[in-house]
C-alpha cells in the first residue's frame, strides 16, 4: 500500500513565479522513486506538496487513489515518515527526540532504532545548544548526525511511506555511506519518494525523475539514463 501519483501538479509560491509547470509521476507501492535536477528546479517543493506543507494549485496529489487534501493532517503524517534537509530536534535526550516517532515505543525498540541509524552511543546525550540549560552534558551534532536522529526516528515510526529530503550540506564519505546503508534498511519495502541532492543515492531507485525548470526533463533508471545521454548523464 501507499502509491503515490502525482497528476498535472503545477503549483507557485508566489503567483507570479510557477515553480511547478504541470508535474505527472508515480511511485508504485514499495518502490523506490529518486527525483534529480538542478538546484531550484523544485524537487523538494514535490515533497512540501506530499506532507501538504503547502497545497498544489491545481492537479492532484493522491495516496493510494485518495486526494491528499480530502485526509486529515494529522492521518496523513501517521502514513507519511518524512526525513527532512534538515531536522530540528526538540530540547531533550537524543532517545526522547527518537522515541517522538511513536511516543508508545519500549526503551528496547528505541534503542535498536538507535543502533539501526548508527547513533546508538549517544542516546542519552541532549543536542548542544539546549545543554546550557541542563549543564555540560550537551554534545553539538553534525548535520548527518540529526539527520540519523531523524532516520532513527522513521524506522520507530515504520509507516508505509517515506519521504527522504537528502541534506545539501556535504556530508563526509563515511557519513554518506553509513546513512546509505540505514536508509537501504528504511526504505526497504516502503513507498519512498527521495529528493536527491546526491547522486549517488538514485543509482539503485526504481525510477529517476529529472526535474529543470519545474518539468520532467527526463525519467528512467541509472543505465537508461546514461545511455540516453541527457541532462541525467552529464550529470555524471
Ligand atoms: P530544489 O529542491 O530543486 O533545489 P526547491 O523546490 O527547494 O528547489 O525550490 C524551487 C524554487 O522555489 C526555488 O527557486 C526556490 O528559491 C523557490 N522557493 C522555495 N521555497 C520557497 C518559499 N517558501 N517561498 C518562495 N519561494 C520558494
Ligand atoms: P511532525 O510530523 O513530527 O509533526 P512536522 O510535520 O511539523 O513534524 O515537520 C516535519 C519536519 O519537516 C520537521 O523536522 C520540520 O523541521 C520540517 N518542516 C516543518 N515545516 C516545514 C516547511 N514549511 N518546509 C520545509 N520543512 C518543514
Amino acid at each position: 500500500r501507499g502509491a503515490i501519483r502525482f497528476d498535472n501538479v503545477h503549483f507557485a509560491y508566489d503567483a507570479d513565479r510557477p515553480i511547478l509547470k504541470g508535474v505527472s509521476f508515480e511511485v508504485p507501492a514499495g518502490k523506490t522513486v529518486a527525483v534529480v535536477g538542478p538546484s531550484g528546479a523544485g524537487k523538494s517543493t514535490l515533497s512540501r506538496l506530499l506532507y501538504r506543507f503547502y497545497d498544489a494549485q491545481s492537479g492532484s496529489i493522491t495516496i493510494d487513489g485518495q486526494d491528499v487534501r480530502q485526509v486529515t493532517q494529522k492521518s496523513l503524517r501517521a502514513v507519511i515518515g518524512m526525513v527532512p534537509q534538515d531536522t530540528v530536534l526538540f530540547n531533550d535526550t537524543i532517545a526522547y527526540n527518537i522515541r517522538y516517532g511513536r511516543i508508545g515505543a519500549s526503551e528496547a525498540e528505541v534503542e535498536q532504532a538507535a543502533d539501526i541509524a548508527q547513533i546508538g552511543g549517544f542516546i542519552r546525550a541532549l543536542p548542544k545548544g539546549f545543554s546550557a540549560m541542563v549543564g555540560e552534558r550537551g554534545l553539538k551534532l553534525s548535520g548527518g548526525e540529526k539527520q540519523r536522529v531523524a532516520i532513527a526516528r522513521t524506522i520507530l515510526k515504520s509507516p508505509p511511506i517515506l519521504i527522504l529530503d537528502e541534506a545539501t550540506s556535504a556530508l563526509d564519505t563515511r557519513t554518506e555511506q553509513e546513512i546509505q546503508a540505514a536508509l537501504d534498511i528504511v526504505s526497504k519495502d516502503r513507498t519512498t519518494l527521495v529528493i536527491a541532492h546526491r547522486l549517488s543515492t538514485v543509482i539503485h531507485a526504481d525510477e529517476i525523475i529529472v526535474l529543470r525548470d519545474g518539468v520532467i526533463a527526463e525519467r528512467g533508471n541509472h543505465a537508461a539514463l546514461i545511455a540516453a545521454g541527457g541532462l541525467y548523464a552529464s550529470m555524471w
